[in-house]
């Protein structure tokens, strides 16, 4: 039955001029047909590069969303419009104009994991991958960091000369991830080396021996000696992990799901090929306005 759908998949993408954009969290089958799998800031770049008509972007609402902000001309659909990152809602736009009242010098640095809505009332956009890079490239010495408290925290460890006011947003996947569940994988497997992602507890960072994008995890994985690894974030990771590391072992957080990247599937895929629906629709000004942070986010690069 896969096979067909894969078949058909393959047939309707090339007579459609199509391309499929797949995030690192979803479910091994559409992984397997991705024409690109990668983070965020990586199918961001992607979408901004390819000659393809139609863009089938596997991954929550905010992802789609920029890719069609960065590419107005192009259509971009989601094969669940119901697929919604938890964390992009958590910012009140209401509250925020209050905070940046408040804080009349601070910049607003958004990480990507916001709506559209959100990212007109900042000044910059940045992802796990290049967090770091992009406030430090910030001249103001304060930043008001929306959503996640967790990679904001983060980023506080490495750009002490900036106040950072954080959101009180989390990642409910990812702070549902304890210390006491990788320690005690760890019992289990102890020459592994823990890799964990920004947005989990800072408690958590701190036993990692790394703590990476999942795009970041991907390249360590690659290049380190090290044999077997405890990878703290979504547990679909560990399907490239493997993929692209026959030789090595990946202990996922099995509690570590994303029920949202989870809402795409095959069949949805094939759905959405055969009737280009349904699309990111987004007013020009809004796109306009939304464009310049994920702009600027994009002019700093990658930091990883
Ligand atoms: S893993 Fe967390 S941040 Fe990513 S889409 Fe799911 S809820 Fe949102």
């Amino acid at each position: 039955m896969d096979r067909e759908i894969k078949s058909k998949i393959k047939e309707l993408k090339k007579k459609n001029n199509t391309i499929i954009l797949v995030h690192n969290y979803q479910i091994p089958e559409v992984q397997d047909i991705a024409d690109f799998v990668g983070d965020s800031l990586d199918l961001a770049m992607k979408a901004t590069k390819t000659d393809a008509e139609n863009i089938i972007f596997c991954g929550v609402d905010f992802m789609a969303e920029s890719a069609k902000i960065l590419n107005p001309s192009k259509n971009v659909i989601i094969p669940d419009i119901e697929a919604e990152c938890p964390m992009a809602n958590m910012v009140n736009l209401n509250d925020l104009k209050k905070l940046k009242n408040d804080h009349p010098g601070a910049e607003v640095v958004a990480y990507i994991n916001t709506t559209a809505k959100t990212k007109i009332l900042s000044d910059i956009c940045c992802t796990s991958a290049n967090g770091v890079k992009v406030v430090k490239s910030l001249l103001s010495e304060k930043i008001i960091f929306i959503p996640d408290k967790n990679l904001g925290s983060y980023i506080q460890r490495f750009a002490k000369d900036k106040e950072m006011i954080l959101w009180p947003g989390i990642c409910p996947t990812h702070h549902k991830i304890r210390k006491e569940d990788i320690l005690t994988i760890k019992k289990k497997h102890p020459d592994a080396e823990i890799l964990v992602h920004p947005e989990c507890r800072p408690e958590v960072i701190d036993i990692s021996d790394h703590t990476f994008s999942t795009n970041g995890m991907v390249n360590y994985a690659k290049t380190s000696d090290t044999k077997e690894f405890i990878i703290g974030t979504e547990k679909e990771l560990c399907y490239r992990l493997k993929k692209e590391n026959l030789d090595k072992t990946f202990y996922p957080l099995k509690s570590a799901i994303c029920p949202n990247m989870k809402k795409i599937t095959l069949e949805k895929v094939l759905n959405s090929l055969k009737t280009l629906e349904p699309r990111i629709k987004l007013s020009n000004e809004i796109m306009e306005k939304a464009k310049q942070p994920l702009q600027r986010m994009m002019e700093v690069g990658r930091g990883d």
